[in-house]
C-alpha cells in the first residue's frame, strides 16, 4: 500500500503539496475545516485527488503516515494536537518540495521585515542575468506546485517562520536572515525567544558548502546567532562596520559586496529602492546573487532597474505638491520606523488598524522629527492617541480610506508628503493590507 499522506488547508501550499504528493505516488487526502476555493477544487479534482471541506474527519486524517501542515494551522488547534499527541510526522509544504527537488538549488529568504522585496529583487537580479529560476513561497506561489509542474534549476523561496516551524531536512543553499523583531507571537505562546528559535531553524541543516547571509546590525539576530550551531559559510551585512571578511556593507553611501567570486562597489544612490531598509535588503540581495556566481556588471544594472513593490513604499501620485505614498504592507512598529525614517519632506502620517501589542515609544524621536499630523484609521484608535496625544498636537480619527486620506490632504502644505503605513494589521477595515492599500491609492486618485 502506498504511504498515506494527509493535506490539512488547501490554499496556496496545501493544494501544491497534493500536486507533488500525488506525483510522487502517495495516498493522497485533503482536509480543509473551512470552504475551498473553486480553482483549489478544480485542481484537486483534475488530479483525482480526494478532499473534503468544511470539517475534519478523523478516522480519514489520524491513519497518515504524514500530515503536511498549511502554514495558517496554528499548532493550538486541536486536531493538530490528537496529530502530535498519536507521533504521526507533521511535515511542511518547503519539506515536501525539498525532498523532490533534486539537485536544484534554493536560496531561501526569511525575517520579520523585508522577506518580500528581497526575495523579489534576488530573483529579478536572477532572471536579469540569465539563469533559469522560479519566485516561490510565502510571495504566493507554492513551492511544491513548482517543483511538480515546472521544475527548475533554481528556486528562490520567500519562507515565513510557520513554514519553518515543521521542517526536518530542509536545506537550503544559500539562507537570507533579513532581521528578527516581534511579530506573530500569538502563535509562539507569546514568547519571543520560541519566534526567534523558529527563523534560525533556516539554517538548522546547512553544510560548510551553504552560505548564510545576516544582518549584522540587527540586535536580535546578534544576541542569538552563537546559540545555533551554524556550518554554513557567514555572509555578515552591515552599515556599522567596514572590516568584514566576506559579506556587504554601506560606508559613506557606497555598498561593498565581497564574496569568494566577486568583489565590487556600487553608489546607493544607484539604487531604485529608497530608504535605510531598502540598503539593507539590496546588501542581502547583492551578496546573494554574488554567491551564485552572478557578475558584479549583471547585479548592478539589476539594481539599478528595480522597480519598486505596490503597497511598499510605493509612490501613487503628487496632488497640488503633495506626494502621496502607500506602505500600507508596513503591518508593525518596526517597518513604520523604516518608512519614516527615509521620508524626507515633512509627512502627515497615516497610521492604525488591529493593533499586534505595538510599543509607539519607538518611533516617538523619529515621529516629534518628521511628522506634522497623526491621522487614525481604525476603528479602536486609543492607543495612538495614548502614545502621541501629549506629543503631537493634530491627531484625528476616521474610519476609511476615503476620510483619511482627505484629513491627511487638509493638513497638507505644498511640499508636504501623505504616507500610509498603518503599523497595524487591516481587518478591522478592510479585507487585508492589498485592500487597504488599493482603496487609499482610489482615494488619493479621485482627489
Ligand atoms: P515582508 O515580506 O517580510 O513582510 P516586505 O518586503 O513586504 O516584508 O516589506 C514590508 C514592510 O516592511 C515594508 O513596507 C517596509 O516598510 C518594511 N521593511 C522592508 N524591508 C525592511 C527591513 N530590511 N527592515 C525593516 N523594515 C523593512
Amino acid at each position: 500500500m502506498n504511504e498515506r499522506m494527509v493535506i490539512l488547508g488547501a490554499a496556496e501550499s496545501g493544494v501544491g503539496a497534493a500536486l507533488l504528493a500525488k506525483q510522487h505516488g502517495y495516498d493522497v487526502f485533503v482536509s480543509d475545516a473551512g470552504s475551498i476555493k473553486e480553482v483549489y477544487k478544480k485542481e484537486l479534482r483534475g488530479n483525482g485527488i480526494e478532499f473534503e471541506e468544511g470539517q475534519h474527519t478523523e478516522e480519514l486524517i489520524l491513519n497518515a503516515s504524514e500530515v503536511m501542515k498549511s502554514p495558517g494551522i496554528p499548532e493550538k488547534n486541536e486536531l493538530v494536537k490528537k496529530i502530535r499527541k498519536k507521533g504521526i510526522k507533521v511535515i511542511s509544504e518547503i519539506e515536501l518540495a525539498y525532498r523532490f527537488k533534486g539537485e536544484s538549488k534554493i536560496v531561501a529568504i526569511t525575517g520579520s521585515n523585508g522577506k518580500t522585496t528581497t526575495t523579489s529583487m534576488i530573483y529579478h537580479i536572477c532572471k536579469e542575468a540569465g539563469l533559469d529560476c522560479a519566485l516561490v513561497g510565502n510571495i504566493g506561489y507554492s513551492f511544491a506546485k513548482q517543483v511538480a509542474e515546472n521544475p527548475k534549476p533554481l528556486y528562490i523561496a520567500e519562507i515565513s517562520s510557520f513554514q519553518l516551524d515543521d521542517i526536518h531536512e530542509f536545506r537550503p543553499d544559500i539562507a537570507v536572515l533579513v532581521n528578527i523583531t516581534e511579530d506573530h507571537l500569538d502563535r509562539y505562546e507569546y514568547n519571543f525567544q520560541k519566534y526567534i528559535n523558529s527563523k534560525f531553524r533556516i539554517v538548522e541543516n546547512q553544510t560548510p558548502a551553504d552560505y548564510f547571509i545576516y544582518c549584522q546590525d540587527d540586535e536580535v539576530t546578534m544576541a542569538n546567532i552563537r546559540n545555533f550551531n551554524i556550518h554554513s559559510n557567514p555572509l555578515p551585512i552591515t552599515m556599522k562596520n567596514s572590516e568584514i571578511l566576506k559579506g556587504a556593507f554601506i560606508r559613506k553611501d557606497e555598498m561593498t559586496v565581497k564574496t569568494e567570486s566577486e568583489n565590487f562597489s556600487m553608489s546607493v544612490y544607484d539604487f531604485t529602492l529608497r530608504g535605510k531598509h531598502n540598503q539593507y535588503n539590496t546588501m542581502a540581495a547583492g551578496v546573494a546573487a554574488s554567491t551564485l556566481g552572478i557578475r558584479k556588471e549583471k547585479i548592478r544594472d539589476a539594481v539599478k532597474n528595480f522597480e519598486s513593490l505596490e503597497h511598499r513604499m510605493e509612490y501613487v501620485a503628487t496632488v497640488r505638491g503633495v506626494d502621496f505614498i502607500n506602505d500600507s504592507k508596513a503591518t508593525n512598529v518596526n517597518s513604520l520606523w523604516y518608512a519614516l525614517e527615509s521620508m524626507e519632506k515633512p509627512t502627515i502620517l497615516i497610521l492604525g488598524g488591529v493593533d499586534k501589542g505595538n510599543d509607539y515609544n519607538q518611533i516617538m524621536d523619529l515621529v516629534k522629527e518628521k511628522v506634522k499630523a497623526i491621522v487614525c484609521m481604525g476603528i479602536d484608535n486609543t492607543k495612538i492617541h495614548e502614545a502621541f496625544g501629549k506629543e503631537m498636537q493634530l491627531i484625528v480619527n476616521t474610519a476609511s480610506a476615503k476620510e483619511a486620506v482627505h484629513a491627511a490632504f487638509h493638513f497638507a502644505d505644498k511640499g508636504d508628503a501623505v504616507l500610509l503605513s498603518p503599523a497595524c494589521a487591516s481587518f478591522d477595515l478592510f479585507k487585508n493590507y492589498e485592500d487597504r492599500g488599493n482603496q487609499f491609492k482610489e482615494a488619493v486618485k479621485e482627489l
